[in-house]
């Protein structure tokens, strides 16, 4: 089977960091979420890291060339055998021609760009709610999937389940405004190139991953 490489757009919250890794094992896929590498990039105290944190930290966006050589380098290092989900990049136009223009260099391109709906009460209750494993990167929800322990990880066992700084009620308007004035431009973006695919995130996690596995069965199948 070709290497797929696909990207997840959609507010935060919408589970699309849940999405990618409950569809990478079944399509041989990895995800690639720019969040997740700058937050790395913090816990090891890396220049990059130190760079970044007050800004991500406001819910604010980090520069489009700093996360634009990031995410390529993440690319390269996995190689053009598996494909990849991109998830959370890129989220502005610039960063979106950038990544057109880097995969054309490297003789690939976006085979489908999946664009998860929710609207911002969902949002913001989801994202409260949030919990993730500072060690492992497994999610879950205070509400509707906490772990067995409390801030106990179920998947590596160790005792680093956490709200992420910026999941806190007042940075997430912030967030949510950046996404609408920066990153919903592009949907217009992927849907002028033919390959984006809407799917309603609001209903359960086990419907909208069906929905994301058929789009990406026939994505780069046409
Ligand atoms: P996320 O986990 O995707 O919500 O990302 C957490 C934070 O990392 C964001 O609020 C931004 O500060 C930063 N970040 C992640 N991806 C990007 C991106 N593509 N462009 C700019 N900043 C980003």
């Amino acid at each position: 089977m070709a290497a797929k490489w696909l990207i997840f757009l959609g507010p935060p919250g919408s589970g699309k960091g849940t999405q990618a890794q409950r569809v990478c094992g079944k399509f041989e896929l990895t995800q690639l979420s720019s969040g997740d590498v700058l937050r790395h990039e913090r816990q090891i105290g890396s220049d990059i890291g130190n760079r970044v944190a007050a800004i991500m930290d406001s819910g604010q966006l980090v520069s489009d060339e700093l996360i634009t050589g990031v995410m390529l380098a993440a690319i390269d290092r996995l190689g053009r055998e598996r494909g990849f989900i991109l998830d959370g990049f890129p989220r502005t136009l610039p960063q979106a021609e950038s990544l057109a223009g880097g995969l054309r260099e490297r003789g690939m391109h976006l085979d489908a760009v999946v664009d998860l709906l929710l609207d911002d009460e969902e949002i913001i209750r989801r994202i409260e709610g949030r919990r993730v494993c500072v060690e492992c990167g497994a999610t879950y929800n205070v509400s509707f999937l906490p772990p067995k322990v409390e801030g106990v990880c179920d998947k590596c066992g160790r005792p680093s389940v956490i709200q992420r700084p910026d999941d806190r009620r007042d940075v997430v308007a912030t967030r949510l405004a950046t996404y609408r004035r920066q990153t919903v431009p592009l949907i217009e973006y992927y849907e002028r190139q033919g390959c984006l695919h809407v799917v309603d995130a609001s209903v359960p996690a086990a419907e909208v991953e069906e929905r994301i596995s058929r789009i990406i069965e026939r994505a780069g199948s046409a």
